[in-house]
């Protein structure tokens, strides 16, 4: 008989100094994550499915930086990144300030899945998404009046795409998740509107294979968050999974050592969560907070920490 691989999954709602009065909609916001991901698993369905429903299910929630609720850039629009990992087959999808689709992790998952291409940006990857029949919207559809509000307020407080200061201190509430699944494939997925105010046309860590999700089933999958420019410049995901293989599969370990090269080497803040081959979950994060839930196979119940 086949053995059956441990399940294991764990989702973020990004790493920053979530106030106080955040903190239950965080809550909340991951366990309804988790949940959806989690019952594909549990019915033997694929990481990749658990992976796009889950980062889909924090994309529709308004409390994070992702989909609807997101940032909005210096010109006052939504500009959306996101990137999806196979790490059975190596496989990956990608894009980049892309506007008027409503989940851009299901648009990254068509790109891995259909085409040869890994990263599609703007306009490009809007068209790819009207091609494949995925969910569009309007310009103004995933913009909420919070948004609006901050928006307003950082035009006379900030020069457009001077985010990194605001962000190394505080916020970044993007999205991911890594799946196990029971054909023992790790998948990885990360989503978001990328920092207030960025410079449009900016681009992050999150749609950039390796330095915001990575994903090799021969040492486990990793979704991160924080300041994009220092996490590209150390290749975080990519450098948790070496840290992981060095480590002999210890996913808390590699957590570490990637946020401690973060620090050391851009300066930056930010948190990582990671699955192991083996079905173990590690986060870590240098940042006040991070939102992050998980659930495995030989756990009796879910963990979510805020
Ligand atoms: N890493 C994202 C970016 O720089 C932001 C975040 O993780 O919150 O676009």
């Amino acid at each position: 008989m086949k053995q059956r691989h441990p399940l294991a999954l764990i989702v973020h709602g990004g790493a920053w100094d979530i106030p106080e009065e955040c903190v239950e909609t965080n809550r909340a916001g991951m366990l309804k994550a988790l949940a959806s991901g989690w019952q594909i698993l549990e019915k033997g369905g694929t990481a990749v499915d658990a992976v796009e429903h889950a980062v889909m299910s924090m994309e529709d929630d308004e409390t994070f930086d992702a989909g609807r609720g997101s940032f909005l850039n210096a010109a006052g629009e939504i500009e959306l990144d996101a990137s999806i990992m196979n790490g059975k087959t190596f496989r990956a999808g990608a894009v980049a300030a892309v506007q008027t689709v409503v989940n851009p992790i299901s648009v990254a998952r068509v790109i891995m899945e259909k085409s040869d291409d890994i990263l599609l940006v703007g306009m490009g990857a809007a068209r790819f998404a009207r091609e494949h029949k995925l969910k569009m919207c309007g310009m103004d559809d995933l913009i909420i009046e919070r948004e609006i509000t901050r928006w307003r307020s950082r035009q006379t407080a900030q020069k457009p795409g001077s985010g990194k200061d605001s962000f190394r201190r505080k916020r970044g509430d993007t999205v991911g998740a890594v799946a196990l699944d029971v054909a023992g494939t790790i998948v990885a997925g990360t989503s978001t509107g990328g920092i207030p105010n960025k410079y449009p046309g900016r681009v992050g860590d999150t749609p950039l294979i390796g330095c915001g999700t990575y994903a090799d089933n021969e040492v486990g999958g990793v979704s991160a968050t924080g300041w994009g420019e220092g996490i590209m410049k150390v290749v975080l995901a990519k450098s948790v999974i070496d840290a992981m293989a060095r480590s002999g599969g210890d996913p808390t370990e590699a957590a570490k050592e990637g946020i401690a090269l973060l620090k050391k080497k851009a300066g930056g803040l930010g948190g990582v969560i990671a699955v192991s081959r083996e079905g173990k979950v590690g986060h870590a994060y240098s940042t006040p907070r991070m939102a992050r839930a998980f659930v495995t196979s030989e756990m009796k119940s879910p963990i979510v920490l805020v």
